[in-house]
């Protein structure tokens, strides 16, 4: 396996030198001046936060980013895809909304937001590729279409894969909507009976004549292509996915879609481990975070990054009062991604994406002030 370098700065400052500065050092010294930009479409993919959240990086970080682009000659856009849930941001629309009201605009981020998959979640691409469980990833077509791929990472706990930082921001965050179907569920998308009010509209969507409307919508499994079209579809988010996909295959399936979006394509990434939250970005509630501030990383390789992030953040203390202090009675547990999802086993990710090449375990980290 090969080593890696991860560049690392921590969240100390001195006088005069606040951490956008020290960002600004980071990026620089980890290489990202030798990425040709010039005239060049340059997707960030970073994470908009749902209302409410408060843990979700600042655009201050992304406009550090995509000044940078802009003094290469590059075209930065900031980005991110629809959600498979309801919330703020499972479309175009309201996701533009929630992104606004998060402070992220033309101004604050430096460059135009443009929502990766479309209106409704449904302007994607499929891409073929040869994993153990896809054999196609949806992406989203904005995302697809770019040059080149600048990943910024909160790093923090999720409730499916333990962890959620460069590896989750790529392959479930550019996944469309069907695409998130795909990571999330083994199964077909089903009608929520209470909220649906018979419209009719998600008839003329399904391709495969799946659904029928009497008083209540209905989807026939035996017909129905799983291609999540009528989830985005639906007004009154009547139709979501089952949800029934193991953990593990989760992270197995989630590291395949970044292999696949990042096949031919240059990148680089960036996370900071800041208000490590236990549940990832999408929830509207952030709760205490589980330990201290830890800092920024930087790398060309999205798994070598995760992995330095996952090891930093197992050697801090808890925060107490926070739900990795409860749930492992105040003890320092020697798995803090463990003891805060008991369901989750994060290092199926590493796993899997060494075997899909999508990067080494292995590194070296270089820190800088
Ligand atoms: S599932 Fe949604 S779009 Fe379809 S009939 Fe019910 S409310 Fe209308
Ligand atoms: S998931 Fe696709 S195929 Fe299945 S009912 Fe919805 S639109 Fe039709």
């Amino acid at each position: 396996m090969e080593t890696s370098e991860v560049y690392f700065t921590s969240m100390h400052t001195e006088l005069q030198d606040g951490l956008l500065d020290k960002f600004r050092r980071l990026m620089d010294a980890a290489g990202i001046g030798s990425i040709d930009m010039q005239k060049k479409f340059v997707a960030i993919k970073t994470h908009f936060g749902e209302l409410g959240n408060l843990a979700f990086l600042r655009p201050n970080y992304s406009k550090v980013i995509a000044d940078k682009i802009s003094q290469m000659e590059g075209i930065p856009f900031l980005t991110d895809c629809s959600t498979l849930y309801v919330g703020k941001r499972k479309n175009a629309v309201e996701h533009l909304c929630t992104a606004s009201l998060n402070g992220f605009n033309s101004v604050s981020a430096g460059c135009q937001i443009i929502i990766g998959d479309g209106l409704k979640g449904t302007n994607d691409i499929e891409i073929p590729f040869k994993g153990d469980h896809i054999t196609t990833a949806k992406i989203g077509r904005e995302i697809y279409d770019s040059d080149i791929m600048i990943t910024l990472n909160h790093f923090k706990c999720h409730e499916l894969m333990g962890f959620g930082g460069a590896v989750k921001n790529i392959g479930m965050g550019c996944a469309s909507k069907r695409g998130k179907m795909e990571l999330h569920s083994s199964g077909k998308p089903i009608v929520k009976e209470k909220r649906c009010r018979g419209c009719g509209r998600c008839l003329d969507i399904c391709a495969h004549s799946a659904i029928t409307v009497a008083e209540k919508a209905a989807i026939d499994h035996n017909i129905c292509a799983g291609c999540g079209r009528c989830i985005g579809l639906c007004p009154f988010d009547a139709i979501a996915a089952s949800m029934d996909e193991a953990a593990e295959v989760i992270c197995r399936k989630v590291v395949e879609y970044a292999a696949a979006v990042l096949a031919g394509k240059p990148s680089f990434h960036m996370s900071v481990i800041a208000d490590v939250s236990p549940f990832c970005d999408c929830h509207k509630e952030n709760d205490l975070p589980i330990i201290p501030n830890v800092g920024m990383l930087a790398s060309f390789d999205p798994v070598a990054l995760d992995k330095a992030c996952v090891d930093l953040s197992q050697k801090q203390p808890m925060i107490a009062g926070s739900r990795l202090y409860t749930n492992s009675n105040g003890i320092k547990p020697d798995d803090i991604f463990k003891c805060t999802h008991p369901d989750t086993r994060w290092q199926a990710t590493f796993e899997h994406a060494i075997k899909m090449k999508l990067g080494s375990s292995r590194y070296e980290l270089i820190e800088i002030d």
